[in-house]
């Protein structure tokens, strides 16, 4: 580990104790060229599976990806950021849980449609006939109608 002072590759650890949360150690280090002390944290690295597509390709969970689509669909609609993020928190953490090294990419819409049913009718009808493919107006009112009929004909909704 390279002291952020001078650069020197070679110090030792003089200090060494376990995180908070368990997960990580903190380490004070002493550089032996300019005798200065810096901290160094080693953290377990989380792994969270890959997703296995539609078409058998895989891809990575992508939290970005995922967030963009939440948001597209909520958007002029009265879920907050942070409920959103709460909820990818929790995806993640319960993909990584999991514990398997590959899981199917509809497991992951689904759990979106979930959250998304719970938060608000229109985000989840709009985020549901592209993910579903509702092939058309019909299947999107037909499906808000049972959810929130005093929306539907309302909602226009464009791919
Ligand atoms: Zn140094």
């Amino acid at each position: 580990m390279k002291c952020p002072f001078c650069g020197d590759l070679n110090n030792k650890v003089i200090d060494s104790r376990l995180g908070k949360d368990a997960l990580s150690i903190r380490r004070r280090r002493e550089c032996f060229k300019c005798t200065r002390r810096f901290t160094t944290y080693e953290k377990v690295e989380e792994q969270t599976p890959l997703l296995i597509k539609k078409d058998g390709r895989r891809e990575s969970f992508d939290r970005e990806k995922i967030r963009s689509g939440i948001l597209k669909a909520t958007q002029k609609r009265p879920v907050s950021v942070e409920v959103i993020d709460n909820f990818i928190d929790q995806l993640e953490r319960q993909f990584q849980e999991a514990n398997s090294k590959e899981i199917p990419a509809w497991e992951v819409g689904e759990k979106v449609i979930e959250f998304l049913k719970q938060a608000d009718p229109v985000a989840y009808v709009r985020f549901a006939s592209v993910y579903r493919q509702f092939t058309t107006l019909d299947d999107f009112n037909k499906e808000l109608k049972e959810l929130a009929p005093d929306l539907a004909g309302e909602i226009r909704f464009k791919q």
